[in-house]
């Protein structure tokens, strides 16, 4: 993630919608891919202007809403909602005020995770999309509404669509959720990075070139889905092998897929921080947005791998759990360099 500033020069992050300084108004611009500073120009169309450049903007709906979204349009747009909110097939009933919580918690997480996307110059909505379409709907089940006890809502993806069930967003829901299969990492953010995986497979390999490498790596995806999962919810959940990023992933050649893309991300963007913050670079240059897709795969990893035992480190000081606790092992290497190549050969959206 980019350390941004306020035009005022104070430190500002990618969630602010007023810099604590000088009072500024400040959005995220997903063109020009920064936060702005801005000031109201008129109240009754909601312009605000950044002084700096003389560009205006307008917050999206779900800010003016439900303060659920801080990202802005151009002043000129006809739309009324920003191109993360444009992707909700269905939000949940925003007249309880838990789920506007919880609803909140979601956008933040799956902007954090476009935020990417979009960084590594990845489409949202390529030309040639054959009909995957990606939405997302978040859903209520029978376990946190009583008004849903004949459903339940499985997180996951499907030709485009999103899933993602609303008690995730609950902390308490998600931590006994991650003992009860043994999971040594359970986010909003990384399920995101996770099902968009599966979208980008659909896009970038299923009917392409990279079809055939990715069998050889990763098995074939066509493997009968249900009884594979079955298969891995009935055994024992932390008999983990070391071919694979997590235990999960050695349900299905998609999951793998998707665990692996996800780590992908985790390791692109956290490098990227890494590099902002001075923390630490890659051979002494920041690893920028797609700058990243030039460099080679090991000099990544390399730098990736000092970087996570020092971040393990410190969140023990913290007396928290480890911040990256998986391990990878030469297979696991090989597949995140599979998913290095695709995303550098694919253009940019
Ligand atoms: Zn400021
Ligand atoms: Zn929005
Ligand atoms: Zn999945």
């Amino acid at each position: 993630m980019i350390d941004f500033h306020c035009q005022c020069g104070t430190r500002v992050f990618f969630r602010n919608t007023q810099c604590l300084t000088c009072q500024r108004l400040l959005g995220f611009d997903s063109v020009g891919f920064t936060m702005v500073s801005l000031r109201p120009v008129s109240e009754a169309n909601k312009t605000l202007r950044d002084d700096v450049t003389g560009k205006e903007f307008r917050y999206c709906g779900n800010y003016h809403d439900y303060n659920a979204c801080n990202w802005l349009l151009p002043v000129t747009s006809r739309e009324r909602f920003c191109v993360s909110c444009r992707l909700n097939k269905t939000v949940p009933d925003l007249s309880h005020s838990i789920n506007v919580q919880r609803w909140i918690s979601l956008e933040s997480a799956k902007r954090h995770t476009l935020y990417s996307i979009l960084r590594l110059g990845l489409a949202l909505t390529p030309a040639n999309n054959r009909n995957v379409k990606l939405e997302f709907a978040f859903l209520e089940d029978g376990r946190t509404n009583a008004e849903f006890a004949d459903t339940f809502v499985s997180t996951g993806h499907r030709s485009g669509l999103i899933t993602i069930n609303l008690a995730e967003a609950d902390a308490a829901y998600r931590e006994r959720v991650r003992e009860q299969l043994g999971e040594s990492y359970r986010t909003l953010l990384g399920h995101f990075r996770h099902e968009i995986g599966h979208y980008y497979y659909e896009l970038l390999v299923a009917s392409t070139a990279w079809r055939e490498p990715f069998e050889t790596l990763f098995g074939n995806p066509d493997e009968d889905y249900s009884s594979a999962l079955t298969q891995h919810y009935g055994s024992v959940q932390s008999n983990w092998v070391p071919d694979y990023i997590s235990a999960y992933a050695q349900s299905h050649p998609l999951e793998d897929w998707a665990e692996t893309w996800a780590h992908y991300l985790h390791m692109i963007d956290t490098l990227e921080t890494a590099g902002q913050f001075e923390v630490m670079q890659l051979k002494g240059e920041a690893a920028e947005g797609r700058s990243v897709l030039n460099k080679p795969f090991a000099e990544l990893v390399d730098t990736w791998l000092e970087l996570s035992v020092k971040l393990n480190a410190l969140n023990r000081s913290m007396g928290m759990r480890d911040a990256y606790p998986f391990v990878i092992t030469d297979p696991v290497y090989a597949k995140l360099d599979f998913i290095h190549r695709v995303v550098g050969s694919s253009g940019t959206g």
